[in-house]
């Protein structure tokens, strides 16, 4: 899948759509999304561009991969979830309802989130 330039993540990217704003280095951004799921929920994305999760670690560098990794852990601990705990969760793809196309991380925490995911009705 051919990266689309005007998904809304690439234009918070470039400044033409507002964020709410935690951190931003050479490598990541990170804001609150729009429509939390939790009392803390925040996205980080790469600077560069990935289509998704699949897309960044087959084609990203290493120094990408380590400094959005880095910067990950990096929030959620300023987010005060390093003790309490927080999940972190990237949808690649349909099955997994993956929405906006540029690769994001959710953190997710400031509440128990129960064991891993609810089982779906076969
Ligand atoms: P996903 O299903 O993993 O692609 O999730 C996309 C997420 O992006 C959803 O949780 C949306 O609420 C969130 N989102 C969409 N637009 C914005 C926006 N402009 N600012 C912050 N979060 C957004």
């Amino acid at each position: 899948m051919a990266y689309d330039s005007e998904n809304i993540f690439a234009k918070i990217l470039r400044g033409e759509i507002p964020c709410d704003k935690v951190f931003e280095d050479d490598h990541a951004l990170a804001f609150r999304d729009i429509n939390p799921q939790t009392p803390t929920h925040i996205l980080v994305i790469p600077k560069g561009a990935y289509v998704s999760s699949d897309d960044f670690t087959a084609n990203a560098s290493e120094a990408e991969l380590a400094g959005f990794l880095r910067a990950v852990g990096h929030v959620a601990r300023e987010a005060g979830l390093a003790a309490p705990g927080y999940r972190m969760l990237a949808n690649h793809g349909a099955d997994a309802h993956q929405e906006v196309p540029h690769f994001h991380v959710h953190i997710f925490g400031g509440q128990n989130l129960g064991r891993m995911i609810k089982p779906v009705d076969k």
